[in-house]
Order: C-alpha cells, then structure tokens, then sequence
C-alpha cells in the first residue's frame, strides 16, 4: 500500500514537473517570438532571461551572459553600466515603470531606441525582479531629425518671401505694404495719444529724360543712388519707402513740420550732390511735406502730401514745398 502511495505521488509530481516546463518552454518560445528585445534580472540584478531580439539587438549570445549583472557587460560603455546598474538597484523590490529614450551602440550602429523598464514582485513566492523592453526607434528619430530640418528650411523661405513681398526689389527699400501699415499706426498713436508724425513725399525731376536720354538700366541705377540718400538721411524709427516708379516717401514719427521741412531740404541738396548722371548733370527732386492734423485720415493726410508735392512741382521743381 505504501509502496503504491509513493509511487503514485512520484507519478504525479514527475506530470507536474513536465507540465511546468512545458509552460516554460512556452512561454520563453512566446518572448522569443516578440520582435523588440526584451530582459528579464533576478534579486541580484543578474540577467536570468533575454528573448533572441534582445541577442539579435546587441550581438550577444544567451550562454555567454545568463547569470551575469550588467556590471560584466562589456557592450556596454562604462557610463551605461553605471547607470544601469543604479537603475537594476533601484528597480529591485519597485514595481513602479520607467521609460524614456536612450541611444545603444550596437553591432548595426547607434541605434536611438525608447526604453521601457520596471520592477517585478511575484505574489505566490514574493520573488522580486526586474524586466525591461527596447524599442529601436532609430528610424523614426532619423524621420524627426530630417522633419526638424525641413521645418526650419521652410520657415527659412517663408520668413524671406515675407521680407520679399515687404521690399522693393530694385532699390531694397520698403514697398507700399510695409509703408500702410506704418501709416496706419501713426495715425492711431497720433489719434489715442496725440503723437505728432510727419511724411516726406519725393519725386524725381524730369526722371522720363534720365531714361530717354542713358537708357533703363541708368534710370535703375539713379534710382538705387536716391534709395541711398534716403537710407542715409533717416533716424532709425523713420522709415523710407518706394511707392513705384519714381515717388518715394520718408515716414517720420515723432516729427513735426519744421523738423520734417529741415530734413526735407537736407535731402534736397544731398540728392543733387550725390547723384549724379554720366553727362555730369545734376539729378534733383521735388519735396512735399506735411505733418498730420487731428482728426484726419490716412487718405486725406497722403492727398495732402501729394498736393504739396504737385506744388513743388508746379513752382518750378528742386524745391521743398508744406
Ligand atoms: P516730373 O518732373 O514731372 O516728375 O517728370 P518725370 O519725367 O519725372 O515724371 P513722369 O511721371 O512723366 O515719368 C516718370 C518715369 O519714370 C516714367 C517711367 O518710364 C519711369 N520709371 C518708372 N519706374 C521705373 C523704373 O523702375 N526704372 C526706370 N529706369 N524708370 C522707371
Ligand atoms: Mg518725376
Ligand atoms: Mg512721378
């Protein structure tokens, strides 16, 4: 009886035996199976499980690292192992979950990688681990690096053609644009808080002649010499403008008309003592000047401008009229 009592436990206990290893066997087949590598550490922080990703991933070879702790592994720099090693400790006995990413230098390069890792308790034994998971993100960070780039090219471009589409493109002045919005913001400071501003409105005499006489290319470049005078002639809140053709304006805040008048006739006669055309002859220009009055419109204050300016004009050209 007893002798059939011990073999039937033997019996079972040799069924169980195989049916735990079969489970085993299973699931390190399951792990194997996963395609991102994975480790699993004991209480001593010594590897006691990593599936074939993880020896595909670092060129390492189960038999060669079972049982050892990541302080004996040489793939690894010594910075990582140190780190990594103050990662086993703590984990061990935590199961709280870390991740983050990490670069590995691997067998196939540097491979940028999402690292997930947490501490393992099992209830039944109270048996304390550690597993972690690799995620090989390297071409996904390649994508990001790439995308980054590309962004910055295209706000590149887009900031230029911006500044293009605010510029004149003969004389690198502003273009009308850039020139209303000033305006309009003049005309607000000056009606919230009574801010004074002035305008200077130019136009060259007799330009057609410049053309018909030295041709396009010369007209092109008289124009360019008077953008210069205007740029050298201004403070730095002022802001020069080419309207078209050969009518400019100097938008001046903070100015008052005798102040505008001043700078208009400085510019006057810097205009016909630099620029100059290949006969010799002087290039001169009309001024209109106006300061703004309470109450009134951009329109009307610009309709002002160009009243001065034809009044220039009509008296004989080369002067400062306003
Ligand atoms: P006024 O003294 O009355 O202003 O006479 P003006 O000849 O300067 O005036 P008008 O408006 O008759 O002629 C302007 C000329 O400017 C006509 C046009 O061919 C020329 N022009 C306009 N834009 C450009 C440009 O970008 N380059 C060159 N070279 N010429 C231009
Ligand atoms: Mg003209
Ligand atoms: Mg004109």
């Amino acid at each position: 009886m007893k002798l059939e009592d011990d073999t039937r436990d033997r019996q079972s206990l040799e069924e169980e035996l195989r049916q735990t290893q079969r489970k085993l066997a299973f699931y390190e087949t399951v792990l194997d199976e996963l395609s991102i590598p994975v480790f699993v550490k004991d209480a001593d922080s010594r590897f006691c499980f990593f599936n074939k990703a993880y020896e595909d991933f670092f060129g390492v070879r189960r038999e060669d690292l079972l049982g050892r702790t990541v302080l004996e592994l040489d793939y690894l720099s010594p910075e990582e192992r140190a780190r990594y090693h103050e990662e086993d400790t703590a984990c061990i006995g935590s199961v709280n979950a870390k991740h983050y990413s990490t670069a590995f230098e691997c067998p196939h390069g540097i491979r940028q990688t999402l690292y997930w890792t947490r501490g393992i308790r099992v209830p039944a034994t109270d048996e304390v681990g550690r597993i972690g998971a690799i995620v090989d993100i390297s071409k996904e960070w390649r994508l990001k690096l790439r995308l980054g780039e590309k962004l910055r090219e295209l706000r590149k471009a887009k900031d230029e053609l911006q500044r293009l589409s605010r510029t004149d493109a003969l004389t690198g002045l502003a273009n009308r644009r850039p020139f209303e919005e000033m305006l309009e913001q003049c005309v607000a400071m000056a009606q919230r808080y009574g801010y004074p501003f002035a305008m200077l409105m130019l136009d060259l005499d007799h330009f057609k002649q410049v053309n018909d006489r030295f041709g396009h290319a010369e007209g092109d470049r008289v124009l360019q010499q008077c953008a210069n005078v205007l740029r050298s002639s201004r403070r730095s809140e002022d802001l020069p403008a080419r309207l078209g053709g050969e009518e400019f304006v100097l938008l001046l805040p903070g100015s008052d008309l005798d102040g505008a008048r001043q700078l208009a006739e400085m510019i006057r006669l810097a205009t016909r003592e630099r620029v100059f055309l290949p006969d010799g002859s002087e290039m001169t220009v009309s001024i209109g000047v106006v300061e703004y009055r309470e109450g009134e419109s951009s329109e009307d204050f610009v309709q002002r401008a160009d009243e001065a300016l034809y009044q220039a004009k009509r008296t004989g050209r080369d002067r400062v009229c306003g």
